[in-house]
């Protein structure tokens, strides 16, 4: 199973260590051509205006919305879940508009800029350990979207379908349980 991680700008090689310790193989992705190749990608936090805009200029905007259509799973984590959503708060336009969810760019204020904390996420046994950097979080999600984690009644981890987004960082701890979720749905849409 080969699970990609958009090389674009931001956490990629943290992404890639815990796609391998789950088990899978992890294919770092910087052109379109690779996706044909892939069974999942993961897009990674950094800094959604930096990616979004990469992703123009290489041309993965319409490529990753067909990988979408073809129901090949997608993980959006910090600013990969701003690069997935349908909408932006505050802003005109968003970027791939996949998953039916609206986000808020830096939701937590000043205070709380990058904190950490322990996470229950519904499919995970015990609670995950989570860091929060200049966070984004879901501020409405569309009907057919599962709610899979809240911190203090804000919603910062969802899914629809073979889409699944997580407004921190599960890459930089050692607990690769949330990509080990995110392989079990690439294994079930494979099969
Ligand atoms: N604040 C960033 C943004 O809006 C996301 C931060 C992150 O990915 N750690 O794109």
């Amino acid at each position: 199973m080969k699970i990609g991680v958009l090389a674009l700008q931001g956490a990629v090689a943290e992404h890639i260590r815990m796609i391998e310790l789950a088990g899978a193989e992890g294919v770092v992705v910087k052109r379109v051509e690779q996706l044909a190749d892939l069974d999942g990608i993961i897009i990674p936090g950094g800094e959604s205006t930096t990616i979004g805009k990469l992703m123009r200029e290489y041309g993965f905007v319409d490529a990753l919305r067909a990988f979408s259509e073809q129901n090949k799973p997608m993980f959006g984590t910090c600013a990969g879940l701003i690069l997935l959503a349908k909408e932006i708060s505050g802003q005109a336009d968003a970027h791939l508009q996949v998953m039916d969810i609206t986000v808020a760019r830096n939701a937590f204020g000043r205070q709380r800029e990058s904190f950490e904390t322990d996470l229950t996420v519904k499919g995970i046994d015990e609670d995950i350990r989570a860091v929060f950097i200049r966070a984004p979080l879901i501020e409405k999600v569309g009907d057919t979207v599962e709610i899979l984690s809240s911190y203090k009644d804000q919603i910062v981890a969802a899914r629809q379908g073979h889409l699944l987004a997580a407004s921190f960082h599960p890459e930089l701890t050692d607990d690769y349980r949330l990509h080990s979720y995110f392989i079990d749905m690439v294994r079930a849409s494979r099969a």
